[in-house]
């Protein structure tokens, strides 16, 4: 799930499985797609 996060006075969206930010949310939804969050290897 894609949420929207407020930071440096912008905002972003931010795979909600992985953690990943983008400031563009087709993209942020693009990703969630494929997000590979599943696998914890994945996770830093
Ligand atoms: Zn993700």
């Amino acid at each position: 799930m894609v949420t929207e996060t407020a930071r440096d006075d912008a905002t972003w969206y931010e795979c909600e499985a992985c953690g990943l930010l983008f400031d563009d949310r087709e993209d942020a939804r693009r990703h969630e797609e494929n997000c590979d969050a599943e696998d914890p290897t994945y996770l830093q």
